[in-house]
Parts: C-alpha cells; sequence; structure tokens
C-alpha cells in the first residue's frame, strides 16, 4: 500500500478493498504486507489502536481480523495501555468487547 494512513479503520479498509491478506496465522504470506503497512500510519500502531474510533472500525469488513494482527505488533505493556483506554469507553460496542475478550485475550 502506497500512501500514508491517518486513522487504523481507515488503513483496515484499504487493506480489505484492496484484497490485502489481513488473516491472523497466515500460513501462506504471514499477513506481511498488512503487517508492513502498519508502519504507515502517522502515529504509531499503539497510539493509533489507543485512540482507535471503535464505531468506525466495527463498520469496516474483517476490522476484527485486522486488530488481532496489529494487536499483536504491540508488547504486552502496550497492550495493556491499549485495552486500559478501550474499557475506559462508556458505549462499548459488544461485538468489539467480544472480540476483545475472546480474540485477543483468548479466554
Ligand atoms: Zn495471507
Amino acid at each position: 500500500m502506497d500512501r500514508s494512513f491517518s486513522s487504523f479503520p481507515e488503513l483496515v479498509l484499504e487493506a480489505v478493498t484492496k484484497n490485502v491478506c489481513v488473516k491472523p496465522f497466515c500460513t501462506t504470506c504471514g499477513a506481511l504486507e498488512f503487517r508492513r503497512s502498519l508502519q504507515t500510519l502517522r502515529q504509531s500502531v499503539q497510539v493509533c489502536l489507543r485512540d482507535i474510533d471503535i464505531e468506525t472500525l466495527v463498520q469496516v469488513q474483517r476490522w476484527d481480523e485486522a486488530l488481532r494482527i496489529a494487536y499483536g505488533e504491540l508488547s504486552f505493556d502496550q497492550q495493556r495501555e491499549v485495552v486500559q483506554r478501550w474499557l475506559e469507553q462508556a458505549q462499548l460496542p459488544l461485538r468489539f468487547a467480544d472480540v476483545v475478550v475472546f480474540t485477543l485475550f483468548e479466554i
């Protein structure tokens, strides 16, 4: 992907539109292009995920898979900070909360 993105949802939308693989643990490509594209975010992955517009993200196809990949790029401390910020949101969409609990935390 040949441009930079100001937000994570914007990046995911572009990736899905261009059929860039966002499959976590993809045995064919390792979602390498998508992983690399995370570097085109204008802020760090940590900041972009922390300040994510959740309502916008959950409208994008395959957002949960893309989020799982990006979240996996963070250190444990960064993951903690990001999740704390998400949980401070009063209106956390249920579908998003589900993905956090069952996919990211793998409870
Ligand atoms: Zn792949």
